[in-house]
């Protein structure tokens, strides 16, 4: 087990740090570009909220043969600028960033008139047309028209149709965020009979149906999902995961992402502690198991930059024994490596791990 990787520049070394995997970051976009597209997807957003919109990441992502790159954060969406690909703005506007907004994305998705009316203003400003994908809630709760008030949505959209500074192209949903609600082909359907409505009673062309996130690929391949020609991925491109039932997609990597945490200390120890047990840094009552003496090893990362329970070490030996702010703790007594001082451990993160180092202004990123 080689510890020190050799292909660090010296003097660039700064951990923790993330290592992203370009190559990989673009197979595994070419496989859920050729998998959607395989199932009369015709347009895929990638979304690279979970990297913070990195550049070089987003990058890759966009010459895995994606048509969109979406972000729900604004400074996202500002690393995005120079890369030559259509932009969509996927968290709802705040009113107060319409400007840039407008600016700084081709579509954005939209559920409130006054936001749309202060994009169709700023739109106007800025002499654009400012294209807006309507969401539905399908029964998720989070964003959208609610499915079951279509009177309130058929008004809304009778008006939205009339501002001049922006152009209805779509539908769009978005399930599994908030209420779980899987993506089946019964719930999606009603987002299609929508657009047919639409279409039929406001004489519009809607070219969008953008039927959901990586929630949705589990569909694909499976089910026939006539009217529904986008998805918006994020996570089935990053970590290779579709996220309705948590099943690995086929022909992708999980490792494009890998969290490098040197050590600062090894010690034999006992497994519990020793006193009155209170609460732990972040007011909970911490639980142990007693392994006996044990070699435990220290990493300088903590909670500031992950959650321990979100990162899986690459050596499957070592047990995850919890973090504090910036202490992350680990047993390695059965680990076959006799970790020292310096050496580096490796980690794969999952979707929220990623998030959050990514975020972590003290962890290093580099491309390679
Ligand atoms: C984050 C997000 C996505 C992507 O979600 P994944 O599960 O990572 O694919 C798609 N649409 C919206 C509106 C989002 O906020």
């Amino acid at each position: 087990m080689i510890l020190v990787v050799d292909y660090i520049i010296p003097g660039n070394m700064s951990y923790p740090r993330i290592l992203i995997d370009i190559n990989k970051l673009k197979h595994n976009t070419e496989t859920c570009v050729k998998l959607a597209r395989e199932n009369d997807i015709s347009t895929i957003a990638g979304v690279t909220k979970v990297f913070c919109a990195y550049e070089p990441a987003a990058k890759a992502m966009m010459e895995g043969g994606l048509d969109f790159l979406a972000d729900s954060r604004m400074e996202n969406m500002k690393r995005l600028s120079e890369l030559p690909i259509e932009k969509m703005f996927l968290r709802l506007p705040m009113p107060s960033q319409a400007e840039d907004v407008v600016k700084y994305a081709d579509i954005s998705l939209n559920s409130e008139i006054k936001t749309i009316k202060a994009l169709s203003e700023s739109a106007i400003a800025q002499n654009k047309v400012h294209k807006i994908i309507l969401m539905i809630d399908l029964g998720d709760l989070r964003e959208g028209f609610y499915y079951d008030h279509k009177e309130i949505f058929f008004n809304s959209f009778e008006e939205i149709v009339r501002l001049q500074g922006v152009k209805v192209i779509g539908l769009g949903t978005n399930l599994t965020c908030y209420g779980g609600v899987i993506p089946e082909k019964q719930n999606l359907c009603k987002l299609v009979d929508f657009k047919n409505q639409l279409e039929l009673k406001f004489g519009v062309k809607l070219e969008i149906i953008s039927g959901g996130n990586s929630s949705s690929v589990h569909l694909l391949g499976k089910e026939q999902l006539p009217g529904i020609n986008n998805l918006r991925l994020g996570e089935s491109i990053v970590l290779g995961n579709e996220t309705a039932y948590g099943q690995r997609i086929e022909n992708t990597y999980d490792d494009c992402f890998i969290l490098e945490a040197e050590v600062i200390e090894v010690k034999e120890k006992p497994s519990v502690p020793t006193g009155k047990i209170g609460l732990d840094a972040f007011g909970n009552v911490p639980s142990y198991v007693d392994r006996g003496v044990r070699k435990r090893v220290i990493c300088a990362v903590g909670q500031q930059d992950l959650d321990s329970v979100n990162l899986t070490p690459m050596d499957k030996d070592i047990i995850v024994l919890g973090a504090s702010s910036d202490h992350l703790i680990l047993d390695t007594t059965d680990s076959g490596n006799n970790y020292q001082i310096g050496d580096i451990i490796d980690f794969k993160l999952n979707y929220g791990g990623l998030l959050r180092a990514m975020t972590s202004e003290y962890v290093e990123k580099i491309t390679i």
